[in-house]
């Protein structure tokens, strides 16, 4: 029997993670059960930093970035000692159900708290869309729609001093966001981590492209691949054109999420909670082709990345 249940958000922040918090809060009242917020991740489970939520705790946060619980980074949560700490924090405050919002690192977290009779239910939500479950992760639509935002701006300028412009964007491991942002915004070429680039093939086409009338080019490049400033040097070196480099950082993690990441946060919050009112627990929700579902948190840890190679073509054969 369900009776409280506790929701943290954890790792990088991303945008709509508060709709998932509302989400999560709302569903709980309906249902007529009590609902906790731990503050900072893993951190507050550790030390028991949590405060009582309910329906008006949450008014207005659908349309606020970040997370109004914060988030951090917990490496004593990775010890037995504070995975013990935890737990204990959910006994002693009877917590039946705790949902855990955030990337892959934190879905570990969720799956190492069952060891000890903890109950958890997982929502992917990063900016990199590289979790290998689901196909989609809260915060992605939103951090693309920034950087196309940005890089349309920066697009004036280099048409209008005839420049290069390299951007770099984030994703370690991942050409998610490079590939949807680089083809939204018409990228001469789009580096990823997963793909090598040829880098002769490139420095031949920016040179017949100026040949024909291009005067401009932008360049895409993962965080992932090296940074912006190499790349912009090499192609300095080997094209002549006059090449400036801008690194969006963490401006890709902030901003009122979009209606997509919105409705995609609530949905995987309400799906949680039904989740561990039904006694279907250590989950991860997902996206799949026959809708939102959830998943075994261990099938789902096991599963690999699967590269989007469609749309890595698609870019190749537009980027001219
Ligand atoms: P993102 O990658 O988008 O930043 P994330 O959830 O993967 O999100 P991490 O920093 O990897 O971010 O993980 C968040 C927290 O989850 C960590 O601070 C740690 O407390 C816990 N965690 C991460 N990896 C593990 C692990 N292997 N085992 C147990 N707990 C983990």
């Amino acid at each position: 029997m369900v009776k409280r249940i506790a929701v943290l958000t954890s790792g990088g922040d991303a945008p709509g993670m508060n709709s998932a918090i509302r989400a999560v809060v709302r569903t709980a009242a309906f249902e007529g059960i009590s609902c906790l917020g731990v503050k900072r991740g893993f951190v507050g489970l550790v030390n028991g930093d949590v405060m009582e939520m309910n329906p008006r705790s949450v008014d207005g946060i659908n349309l606020k970035g970040g997370t109004m619980l914060y988030t951090a980074r917990s490496p004593e949560f990775k010890t037995e000692e504070g995975l013990r700490k935890a737990a204990q924090t959910c006994k002693y405050l009877g917590i039946d159900g705790l949902v855990c919002i955030g990337g892959d690192g934190t879905f570990r977290g969720a799956r190492d708290l069952s060891r000890y009779d903890v109950s958890t239910v997982a929502i992917p939500a990063t900016i990199d869309n590289d979790i290998a479950c689901t196909r989609y992760s809260i915060g992605f639509d939103t951090a693309c729609n920034t950087a196309i935002e940005a890089i349309d701006k920066l697009r004036d300028t280099m048409q209008s001093h005839e420049r290069c412009s390299v951007v770099e964007v984030m994703g370690r491991n991942s050409g998610s966001l490079a590939m949807y942002v680089g083809i939204a915004c018409g990228a001469s070429a789009i580096l990823i981590p997963e793909r090598e680039t040829n880098f002769e093939e490139l420095y031949e086409r920016m040179r017949m492209a100026r040949i024909q009338g291009r005067n401009h080019h932008i360049i895409i490049v993962a965080e992932g691949v090296g940074t912006a400033n190499e790349v912009a040097q090499d192609i300095i070196e080997h094209t002549g054109v006059e090449t400036r480099v801008t690194v969006l950082g963490h401006v890709q993690r902030g901003g009122s999420p979009t209606a997509r990441d919105r409705v995609a946060a609530t949905r995987m919050g309400v799906k949680a909670v039904n989740a561990l009112l039904e006694g279907r627990t250590n989950r991860v929700i997902c996206f799949k082709d026959k809708g939102i579902i959830d998943q075994d948190i261990i099938e789902a840890l096991d599963m690999s990345h699967e590269f989007h190679q469609e749309l890595y073509d698609v870019a190749i054969q537009v980027a001219r």
